[in-house]
């Protein structure tokens, strides 16, 4: 094991996580006897160097979950679901400490933190409850003579890749169907935020998760170590939260194996507020879609179509709320929106927000990055940004409210469905009928009718066009994790 170097700026203990390879249940340094920092956005504090993988350790990774494949897809659902759900009650037990693990290495306010761990775990409760309701089923032919029988099996070694943004929930959402289907898996956390993933490993250690059965590799060459695993014949499905760009040459890489694929990738949600919208409703549905995590969600709001006859009253609103929320340090009690998780990130909010300006955007609060340590840019809400602004086309990922006015629901559907994106589009309006009709035509796997937020582990989580593959959380998500096996029979 090796420990990590203390965080001055919070009390918690980061010599107590570990940050080697975590492959058949035992802590192992990687054969590169590399290392990588990991910095606080915060305070751009180094928090630890963790194990840089190589290719052999992904391959050894493999090797420890093959290792533990049968035994795991044989263990009794029951025994598997009782598992998953003492990982939840160890979560629910050191919910606070690893709220503010999280805060400190992704920099998201601890409010948002708590969030998420509450989120995260009930992945592993409602998983467990799944575990024991992989149901077949069974038919008759039509013709009469012949039976289909179909079996849900394990679809087998699953490589699980995550990003930073939601650190914790991200894995859960993977780790809890795939052990409860009877799957055997390594996950790569994001190097910004491997040691919550660290952190949780250890959690399913301890609720009796067998050694193999959850493999952990960290590495700063992502892409020929996956590359690795994807080509080894052993290996069986993907699994990858991230951003389109990545996910489309993961697909690539998969189709060499014809590897099993869910892909969860980027957003551009419109949020629409028709005429007869309660304001102050679509407000605070605004502040949750847009601001949970700072901006930096696949469902942030990032487009924000507000119909012409409520356009400056929404505007003003949401620029009060905006502007007086306290940017802080991300574990510090009261911050409500925290930095943007590094330098590039901010530079990227910076770059957007610059060039709607230079196309005639206003600023009504905001607008500058912050003059202290740390990748922090303040709320920001823009009027009058301009069709062919870069952030209307493209994931803004920080604290900035794009906002555009519309006459007609035909052009504002139109508006909302024009991107390569189609993760999730929020719609207020009061009239039920509208709001439905609208519901039905937007081109997204999820819509939030009067709601700011459509994230539950209950419900089936996803995209269409570019925004993914497949589905997380409810009972799609086991699915994943499974092949229908059809035995074909007669009697
Ligand atoms: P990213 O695509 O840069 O990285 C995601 C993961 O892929 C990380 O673990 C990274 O190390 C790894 N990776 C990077 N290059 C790779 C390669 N060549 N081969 C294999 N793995 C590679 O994304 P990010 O910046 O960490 O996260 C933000 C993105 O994730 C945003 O686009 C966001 O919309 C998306 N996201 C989507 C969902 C969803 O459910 N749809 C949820 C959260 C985040």
């Amino acid at each position: 094991m090796n420990s990590v170097t203390a965080i001055k700026s919070s009390k918690i203990d980061t010599h107590s996580i570990p940050s080697d390879l975590f492959i058949g249940g035992k802590w192992i340094k990687p054969s590169s006897g590399k290392r990588i920092d990991v910095f606080n956005p915060s305070t751009e504090e180094r928090l630890a160097t963790i194990a840089d993988a190589t290719v052999e350790d992904g391959i050894s990774a493999v090797d420890a979950a093959a290792a533990a494949a049968k035994g795991w897809a044989k263990t009794a659902p029951r025994k598997r679901a009782e598992i998953l759900l003492k990982a939840y009650n160890l979560m629910m037990a050191k919910a606070d400490w690893l709220a503010e693990l999280i805060s400190i290495e992704n920099g998201k306010a601890l409010a948002d933190a708590k969030g998420e761990v509450n989120y995260a775990a009930e992945f592993f409760r409602w998983y467990a409850e799944e575990a024991v309701r992989i149901n077949g089923d069974i038919s008759i032919a039509p013709g009469g003579a012949n039976r289909i029988m179909v079996q849900y099996q394990p679809v087998g070694i699953s490589v699980l890749v995550t990003p930073w943004n939601f650190p914790a929930a991200m894995a859960t959402r993977k780790i809890g169907p795939a052990l409860a289907a009877g799957c055997t898996c390594i996950l790569k956390p994001a190097t910004e935020t491997p040691l919550t993933a660290f952190a949780m490993v250890e959690i399913l250690a301890e609720a009796g998760v067998p050694d193999g059965v959850v493999n952990v590799i960290t590495t700063s060459s992502p892409g020929p170590v996956i590359s690795a695993m994807l080509h080894d014949p052993r290996v069986r499905k993907l699994s990858f939260t991230g951003s389109t760009g990545v996910g489309r040459r993961l697909l690539r890489e998969a189709s060499d194996c014809v590897i099993n694929c869910s892909m969860e990738l980027g957003g551009n949600a419109p949020f629409i507020v028709f005429e007869d919208a309660d304001i102050d409703a679509a407000i605070e549905g605004a502040m949750i879609a847009k601001m949970r995590n700072g901006g930096e969600a696949c469902t942030a709001a990032n487009r924000f179509y507000i119909h012409e006859s409520i356009y400056d009253a929404f505007a003003k609103k949401l620029s009060a709320k905006m502007g007086a929320m306290n940017v802080d340090d991300g574990w510090l009690p009261g911050t409500q929106c925290g930095p943007l998780v590094n330098a590039p990130s901010l530079q990227k909010v910076v770059r957007f927000v610059d060039d709607a300006v230079a196309r005639g955007a206003k600023v009504l609060t905001g607008g500058k990055k912050l003059d202290r340590k740390g990748y922090f840019y303040p709320p920001t809400v823009l009027t009058d940004v301009a069709p062919n602004s870069e952030l209307l086309h493209d994931e803004i990922f920080g604290p900035v409210a794009a906002l555009v006015s519309f006459k007609t629901e035909d052009e504002v559907i139109a508006l909302a469905n024009d991107t390569e994106y189609g993760l999730v589009s929020y719609v207020y309006t009061q009239n039920l009928a509208r709001g439905l009709r609208v519901s039905e035509q937007l081109d997204a796997g999820m819509v939030a009718l009067n709601r700011g937020l459509v994230s539950d582990p209950a419900a089936p989580f996803g995209g269409t066009k570019q925004s993914g593959l497949g589905r997380e959380g409810a009972h799609h998500g086991l699915l994943e994790f499974t092949e229908a096996k059809y035995i074909a029979t007669s009697w």
